[in-house]
């Protein structure tokens, strides 16, 4: 909602759920996403066996899981950054970053039938795209950062 302290927008036609692959975990998102990230990092890479893993960024609240919590499994992959993923399948869901407490960050991949996360077109980037494999090449029209976005404090 605009007028909300976060600035979210609740998500037209109500609430999305998802998953992950072996149905172990469930989850519910109530809060439109305000940023997806596209992440070249390496440890998304590795984390995710994927040339890229695609964030969406939702306020603390906004969502829940409804299912399966003693499933999800939880790495550290940085100091006051945790991975959270289902330990049975091991799909990478959600991602909680301590110098961030007002958000959290899930993979809207995993939303049921590739639902949209509910974002603005213009909020849409590629991060970390100075650790990208060499060999891919980005062939959207999105903004691209080196690093972190402006909102964690990166130039572009
Ligand atoms: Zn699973
Ligand atoms: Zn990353």
């Amino acid at each position: 909602m605009a007028d909300s302290p976060l600035d979210c927008d609740p998500l037209e036609g109500g609430p999305l759920e998802g998953g992950c692959q072996c149905g172990a975990v469930r989850y519910r998102v109530s809060a439109a996403a305000s940023e997806i990230y596209h992440c070249h990092c390496s440890l998304c890479r590795k984390l995710h066996g994927a040339v890229f893993a695609t964030w969406a960024v939702v306020p603390r609240g906004g969502l829940e899981v409804i299912e399966g919590e003693g499933a999800l499994a939880t790495f550290a992959s940085s100091p006051g950054v945790r991975r959270r993923f289902c330990g049975g399948c091991g799909c990478h869901l959600f991602c909680e970053i301590d110098s961030d407490p007002n958000f959290d960050w899930f993979t809207p991949g995993t939303l049921d039938g590739g639902a949209h996360p509910g974002h603005g077109s213009e909020r849409e980037q590629h991060i970390f795209v100075g650790s990208k494999a060499h060999w891919w090449e980005i062939r959207d029209g999105l903004k691209q950062y080196e690093g972190y976005p402006p909102a964690y404090g990166g130039a572009q």
